[in-house]
């Protein structure tokens, strides 16, 4: 199964933010957003590439819900026009404060765009109240089941007030769109908060993608400078803003600042919007930050006091006074009027938001210095005032993003509402600093990525107290920690760090039915009715002996008595050179062999020991100066034992003879692997052939057998009451 999310707008580009996802049958628009900066057909969404059925008018069939993540134009521009001139008929939700915002949004923007730029109505005020009659609002992780298939939950975004990331759920497919968020605190409203949730998906918004802010402190300082000296020498200073979230951002900001300097110089707001705005954080306040909302008893943030509301007259009376109008990046509007008066004059300044939108008088001002602007064909607007261009913004830097995205450690990631190279730059950061396949698709490009399908299995009650068995790890702690700890104690002694990492072993079996079940190692035993069995390696490993022919001359003629007195000489010498070299473990000398924990090795005086390595001939290696050592070991000292029969190999018998051991380690271990297969004995039980293989293995006769395979699997949605983090297994559980 799979997720398909079709980009209809915010590819690539900020604005018109659409995104239409398919997962497991059901269809969710998360976004309608319009583009602020054309005019023609594509400043909305290309509703028509949604796919419909035939003879169907509207998209009430094809889309299950649509889902807006704020009261931003970019994102819900364009459904008065889905909803009212397209027919989208279905259930629309958003959080509390964004449904009541975005009608003032849409209303505004109507406004201006009818009334003042006498633009054919795209939409009625009619239009958009019927449209907000289709909202469901909701609450802040409150669980939304849409229908018996989907569900939807909204976490808190920051950015501005009311805005929402949403999660949705069908089935066991999962996936977050974040919409516009911030990830650190402002002066009015918190930092982005979601739980560490388990995504298939997550398309996450990338404005900054490239950009690492420094400290707020400063940034703020840099904009309060600014603007003291500009009114300082009597200049007039313009803050183009949008009408919620920069206006209160700053407003506050500038209050608390006049407060501090005993400023008088006036703090406005353009007519009606701002100064209505102001009265939503007021009754909104549980959805700003923390701070307004400590003080909120003893002082409303939202209260200002310096500021007053602005009359279109004021705007040639003489002096310096502080206004905010909107829009925020000169794209029309009573900031575009302002600005056309006070640009021409070097007292002044004028203050630009972050990010501005291609085609607004905002972007031409950031990008170089021009000194004239053409408005239109016969307006051109002299530039003299100074440009600030504020460096905060209520969208998350780069690092915020990537800090959310290694957070929830999502599967796959889209990057949607940025611009392209950026994008491209932070793709490639998430892919290669945190593995997560991540696209920048373009408009109208759909993405497809595959989908969690959790395969349940039942759990036996054995196998789930042995979960709840305690598993304690000691270890040092690290030195950072230890350097944490000895700032205030300076002589404390490190300490043991105790952890309890819980996992149980368990065996995924099919049974009969076809139906899965973890087990516990011992009952998997009882059901097979076998004895646990101890894998083991064996190698049968050629050693030169070189200078013991004097040893052989002084024996008789029995040269298989020969070779075993030469074998336990060798075996005397070795263990003294393995005790001489070797640190790790205690070499045990008996009279016919050597061990090393589980390793063992005795002289082997079978004329075809199955463990012996073959030339390329399919002969074996003879020689009247070796000598075979069989050696045996169990798989947790497999380093150890490659260790010992390097140290055999290279034994040098005599100063003389340093040759080059006649084998190379690596087709040793080519050689070893294959023995495993071929000595691999299957299980004969048929129903567990395909979960557990088995081998025979008897004191005298040690085979190499192919070791069980460790997988993790993912908890599984019946283990109520397991609260083991994930159950590892002893099987590999793909083809089930
Ligand atoms: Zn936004
Ligand atoms: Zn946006
Ligand atoms: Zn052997």
């Amino acid at each position: 199964m799979a997720i398909d999310s079709l980009v209809l707008g915010a590819g690539q580009e900020v604005g018109k933010s659409c995104v239409v996802v398919t997962i497991n049958g059901k269809r969710i628009m998360f976004d309608c957003g319009m583009h602020m900066g054309y005019l023609d057909h594509r400043r909305y969404p290309d509703f028509s590439r949604i796919p419909k059925s035939q003879n169907e008018s509207n998209f009430d069939h094809s889309i299950t819900c649509i889902i807006i993540t704020h009261f931003h134009l970019d994102h819900v521009g364009a459904l008065p026009y889905f909803t009212e001139v397209c027919g989208y008929q279905g259930p629309i939700y958003m959080t509390y404060p964004t449904k009541a915002l975005s009608p003032i949004m849409l209303e505004d923007y109507r406004k201006v765009m009818v009334e003042r730029r006498g633009e054919e109505e795209q939409f009625s005020s009619h239009h958009i109240a019927e449209c907000m009659k289709k909202v469901v609002p909701v609450d802040l992780k409150q669980t939304v089941q849409v229908d018996k298939d989907l569900q939807i939950r909204a976490y808190y975004a920051g950015h501005v007030l009311g805005a929402a990331m949403f999660y949705a759920k069908v089935g066991d497919a999962t996936m977050v769109y974040t919409g516009d968020y911030n990830m650190t605190p402002d002066r009015h409203l918190g930092a982005a908060q979601i739980d560490r949730l388990n995504l298939d998906l997550l398309i996450s918004e990338s404005t900054y993608a490239t950009t690492i802010r420094d400290s707020k402190y400063a940034r703020e300082r840099e904009f309060l400078r600014a603007v003291h000296k500009c009114v300082a020498a009597g200049g007039k200073v313009l803050i183009p803003t949008f009408a919620l979230g920069r206006a209160q951002e700053l407003c506050i900001l500038l209050e608390d600042y006049w407060e501090r300097m005993n400023l008088k110089v006036p703090i406005y707001f353009s007519a009606g919007l701002t100064l209505q705005a102001n009265m939503y954080y007021k009754m909104l306040i549980s959805w700003t930050s923390q701070k307004v909302k400590e003080t909120y008893s003893t002082h409303n943030a939202f209260d200002f006091k310096n500021a007053h509301k602005f009359d279109r007259s004021m705007m040639h009376a003489p002096g310096p006074c502080v206004l905010f109008a909107t829009p925020g990046m000169i794209s029309g509007g009573f900031s575009l009027e302002v600005f056309k008066h006070w640009a021409p004059s070097a007292m002044n300044l004028v203050t630009l938001p972050g990010y501005c939108v291609a085609g607004t008088i905002g972007h031409k001002l950031m990008s170089g210095k021009p000194t004239k602007i053409d408005l239109d064909k016969d307006t051109q607007i002299d530039v003299r005032c100074q440009i600030h261009q504020l460096s905060f913004s209520p969208h998350t830097d780069a690092k915020g993003i990537m800090d959310l995205v290694k957070f929830l450690s999502p599967k796959h990631v889209i990057l949607v509402h940025g611009e392209k190279p950026r994008m491209a730059i932070l793709k490639g950061k998430i892919q290669s600093e945190l593995g997560i396949q991540c696209y920048d698709p373009a408009n109208n490009e759909t993405v497809s990525v595959p989908s969690t399908h959790y395969a349940k299995a039942v759990a036996s009650d054995t196998f789930i107290r042995s979960c709840s068995n305690p598993n304690f790890k000691f270890s040092k702690r690290s030195s950072e920690d230890e350097h944490g700890l000895s700032l205030g104690t300076r002589n404390s002694t490190p300490g043991l760090q105790v952890s309890d990492e819980r996992a149980a072993e368990g065996v995924l079996v099919m049974e009969k039915s076809k139906k899965t079940k973890v087990v516990h190692q011992e009952e998997l035993m009882l059901m097979l009715g076998e004895k646990k069995h101890q894998v083991q390696f064996a190698y049968c490993c050629l050693v030169q002996t070189g200078n013991l022919k004097e040893a052989k001359s002084t024996s008789g003629n029995d040269d298989q008595l020969c070779k075993s007195e030469r074998g336990s000489r060798l075996l005397r010498r070795l263990s003294a050179k393995l005790s001489n070299e070797f640190s790790e473990g205690n070499i045990q000398d008996f009279e016919d062999h050597l061990e090393v924990a589980s390793f063992r090795a005795s002289v082997c005086l079978k004329e075809n020991c199955p463990h012996r390595l073959l030339d390329g001939h399919g002969v074996r290696n003879k020689s009247e100066e070796a000598v075979y050592f069989c050696c045996s070991w169990a798989m947790a000292d497999e380093k150890l034992a490659w260790q010992v029969i390097s140290i055999c190999q290279n034994f040098p018998m005599h100063e003389q003879n340093k040759g080059p051991s006649t084998l190379t380690r690596q087709s040793i271990i080519g050689l070893r692997s294959f023995q495993m297969v071929a000595d691999l004995e299957r299980s004969t039980c048929e129903e567990y052939k395909r979960t557990t293989h088995r081998a025979p293995l008897s004191e005298n006769k040690p085979r190499v057998v192919q070791p069980y395979q460790h997988v993790v699997v993912e908890p599984f949605g019946d283990f109520s009451g397991l609260d083991a983090a994930a159950a590892a297994c002893l099987v590999d559980p793909v083809d089930l």
